[in-house]
C-alpha cells in the first residue's frame, strides 16, 4: 500500500506507521549481566534498568534498521529480527518514491544551509570598522580638514577620534603627537578601499601608519 508525503511525520518510517514495523531489540535475561550498556548507548530511550537487568521499555522508539545495542552488548544478551523483515517492509510499502522526496527536500535544505553558511562567512569578512593609530607632527598640515574632505559624500565616517599632544609648547617645538580614531561605515559596507585612501593621506603628510585593529 502506498502512502502519502502527508503520513511522512512524527510515528512514521518513510510514511509506514512506526507501530507496523516490528523492528526493536529483545533482551535475553539469562544472559544480561547488567552492565547497563544498552541503557547508555541507545539515545532514543528504549531501555530502562530494573534491578540488575535492562528492559525493553519503549520498543517503538528504536530506529529501525539499528542495532548498535546489539553489537556492543558483551553477552549478546540483545537480538533483532532477520533483515529479511526490513527489505520485505521496503517492498511492500513501496517505500521508495516517498524516499526520493525526502531526499530531495533534505539536498534542497543543505544547500540553503550551505548558501547561508557562504553568506555568514562573506559577511565576517567584511571589515565595517577599524581603528586606527597613526603618528607624526599635525601642526600646520590641516590633517582634521583633509580627513572631512575625504568623508564627504562617502558612506563612511570617522568617530572617536583623538588627538593627544604631550606639551603644547613641545607641539609647536614640533614634538611628535599621537592621533587614534575609528573608521566606519555607514551602511555596512566593506571599508577597505576607504581605508586604502586614509593610509594614502597619512603617507601624504609625512604621518606614521601606527596600527589598525578590526573592531
Ligand atoms: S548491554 Fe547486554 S548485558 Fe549489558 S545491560 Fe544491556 S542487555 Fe544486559
Ligand atoms: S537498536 Fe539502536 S535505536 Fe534501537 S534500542 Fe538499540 S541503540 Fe536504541
Amino acid at each position: 500500500m502506498w502512502r502519502t508525503r502527508k503520513m511522512a511525520q512524527e510515528g512514521t518510517w518513510h510514511g509506514i506507521p512506526r507501530k507496523e514495523i516490528p523492528w526493536f531489540p529483545t533482551v535475553d535475561v539469562d544472559k544480561c549481566i547488567g552492565c547497563e550498556l544498552c541503557y547508555v548507548t541507545c539515545g532514543r530511550g528504549v531501555y530502562q534498568m530494573e534491578g540488575r537487568k535492562s528492559v525493553v521499555a519503549n520498543p517503538f522508539n528504536c530506529m529501525v534498521g539499528c542495532s548498535t545495542c546489539g553489537v556492543v552488548c558483551p553477552t549478546q544478551a540483545i537480538s533483532f529480527p532477520s533483515r529479511d523483515l526490513i527489505w520485505k517492509v521496503e517492498r511492500e510499502n513501496k517505500i521508495f518514491k516517498l524516499v526520493r522526496q525526502e531526499a530531495a527536500e533534505k539536498k534542497a535544505k543543505q544547500s540553503v544551509q550551505q548558501a547561508r553558511a557562504v553568506a555568514e562567512a562573506a559577511a565576517a569578512a567584511v571589515t565595517n570598522r577599524v581603528k586606527v593609530e597613526i603618528a607624526g607632527e599635525f601642526g600646520e598640515k590641516r590633517f582634521l580638514v583633509q580627513l572631512q574632505d575625504l568623508v564627504k559624500g562617502q558612506p563612511f565616517d570617522i568617530v572617536q577620534l583623538m588627538l593627544e599632544v604631550p606639551t603644547v609648547q613641545g607641539s609647536m617645538e614640533r614634538t611628535p603627537s599621537f592621533m587614534s580614531f575609528q573608521v566606519t561605515s555607514t551602511q555596512y559596507e566593506d571599508i577597505g578601499p576607504f581605508l586604502e585612501q586614509i593610509r594614502e593621506l597619512v603617507r601624504r603628510n609625512d604621518l606614521v601608519w601606527v596600527s589598525e585593529t578590526k573592531q
